[in-house]
């Protein structure tokens, strides 16, 4: 059985340990994989390395890290369907999406910080005095070692969201993909290699949260933390790296409004609110799992949109004509499982799914969900507030814009939200007023690396994307010279 390795120092290598976990495919609910279960000894020997590697990379030349991520890039596109399958086995999406989403946007990712590094630029001020002149110049200097921590929803795709602005940057790094599913992150070592990253630049330690996640955060040499996972898990990053001054990215989690309007484009609104709701099993951050639709348009919606759901083929991810795939874990599946229980305790119809599906052949053992929309839910009750972070949805009718934004604006969390209307005042209105950090009109998901990427209230602090993440790596200082 193929044994994932830790990757420290530019050498793959077993942990101190010598302790390795099960790694399961969702789809089959069978162990295919072992990862390494590493402790704070690994996290030392990658910080060391990290910290070696560190004065030489911060010194090297915009253009040589330039050329050695597009080498990266280069790698992952030649690698797209080997990649692909990958992540489809280790996380149960289907294989159709990994290789449309997933890692298209990994390569993406390194493309646009590769390009960035080349960009960027430092301010400075002319200070007029009384008699003479000073000039205050800002430079923007790699932090050192940096610690990226990121979850299993889309594994690739938010792993090298993270190390690509800071290895562009010009920091080292010591990172940790999801346990549930490190595998790309391990394909990703051997591509490092490949593409002679020098060594101790970007670290891998594969393992749990408490024990290699909670090391990094806490190592006093770890000068950041960017994390992506859950509210809890970045309460508890937040508790050990305030006190140690660490400076802390968290985009967390989210439970997202789609706000539909009588008056918006009717086809366009129904194929967007099926994907934002269900794709990737509803195991997206961004996912609008909290449908409101105005009144008059409600019946017709809720017809259409049952219709619709119910026709999404549950099945083999690795099948190219299925929409659903597997839960990513067992743990995660029976959490859907009893928020769908939840939902019917709190008055909520099922209209449409609700129970597990049971395969047959390769996938009997898999553990797959049923598309689920309820009706007939208060926006206050636990299925409404909290994240179920699967294939869910509820939906719920609305008169007025006021109402809308108390239910949308209720939640704890506020990361995306989607607003369907063709009447453009409307539109810019609900945008502002909507507490959320990304605002979606007229339709989902539609990304452009440049902009702001991050959420409000619960969702998290700091935002990713753009030059705010390159300077997220990057400490700021004020020289005045006077003249
Ligand atoms: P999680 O918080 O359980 O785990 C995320 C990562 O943190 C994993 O690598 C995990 O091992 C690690 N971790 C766990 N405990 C830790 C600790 N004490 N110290 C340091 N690291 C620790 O989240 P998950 O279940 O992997 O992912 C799902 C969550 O992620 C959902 O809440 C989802 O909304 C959120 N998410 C947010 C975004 C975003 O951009 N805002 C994107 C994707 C997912």
């Amino acid at each position: 059985m193929e044994k994932i390795l830790n990757y420290i120092g530019g050498e793959l290598i077993p942990p101190a340990s010598a302790q390795f976990m099960d790694n399961f495919d969702p789809s089959t609910g069978a162990v295919y994989s072992q990862i390494p279960d590493s402790d704070e000894r690994d996290v030392k020997r990658a910080v060391d390395a990290a910290k070696e590697a560190f004065p030489k990379w911060s010194q090297t030349p915009a253009e040589d890290r330039f050329k050695i991520l597009m080498r990266l890039v280069d790698l992952i596109e030649r690698d797209l369907d080997a990649l692909a399958l990958a992540e489809s086995i280790d996380n149960g999406k289907t294989v159709a999406l990994a290789t449309k989403l997933d890692i298209p946007r990994a390569a993406s990712n390194f493309r646009f910080y590769a390009t960035a590094a080349m960009h960027t630029a430092n301010e400075s001020h002319d200070t007029a005095l009384n008699g003479g002149t000073a000039l205050n110049y800002t430079l923007r200097q790699p932090l050192g070692v940096v610690g990226c921590i990121s979850p299993w929803n889309l594994p690739l795709y938010l792993f090298t969201w993270k190390i690509a602005p800071a290895i562009a940057a010009g920091c080292t790094i010591v990172a940790k993909p999801s346990e549930i599913t490190p595998m790309t992150a391990y394909l990703l070592s051997e591509l490092c290699i490949e593409a002679g990253l020098p060594p101790g630049v970007f670290n891998i330690v594969h393992g749990t949260g408490p024990k290699v996640g909670s090391a990094i955060v806490a190592h006093k040499d770890v000068k950041a933390i960017s994390f992506t996972g859950g509210t809890k898990t970045g309460e508890e990053i937040a508790r050990t790296a305030a006190p140690l001054f660490k400076k802390l990215s968290l985009e967390l989690g989210g439970k997202n409004p789609n706000i539909i309007f009588a008056d918006c484009n009717y086809d366009e609104m129904l194929a967007e609110t099926g994907r934002a709701a269900f794709a990737n099993q509803g195991e997206i951050c961004l996912c609008g799992s909290r449908i409101f639709v105005e009144r008059p348009m409600y019946e017709q919606f809720k017809r259409d949109f049952v219709e619709q759901v119910s026709a999404l083929k549950v099945g083999d991810p690795l099948e190219a004509d299925t929409d659903v795939g597997a839960i990513v874990s067992k743990q995660h599946f029976d959490k859907i499982i009893s928020y769908i229980g939840l939902a019917k305790e709190e008055g909520g119809t099922i209209l449409t799914g609700g129970k597990q599906v049971h395969l047959e052949g390769r996938c009997a053992d898999g553990w797959f969900i049923e598309p689920t929309v309820i009706e007939g839910l208060k926006h206050d009750c636990r299925t409404n507030q909290e994240e179920i972070f699967g294939p869910v949805a509820t939906i719920q009718p609305f008169d007025t814009e006021e109402e809308v934004l108390g239910y949308a604006n209720s939640v704890r969390y506020g990361l995306s939200s989607t607003i369907w209307t063709e009447n453009l005042s409307r539109a810019h209105r609900m945008a502002a007023k909507i507490e959320s950090g990304i605002v979606w009109v007229n339709c989902w998901l539609l990304r452009d690396l440049r902009t702001p990427f991050g959420g409000v209230k619960d969702s998290g602090v700091g935002r990713e994307g753009g030059f705010e993440a390159l300077r997220f790596f990057t400490e700021e200082k004020n020289v005045c010279v006077k003249l």
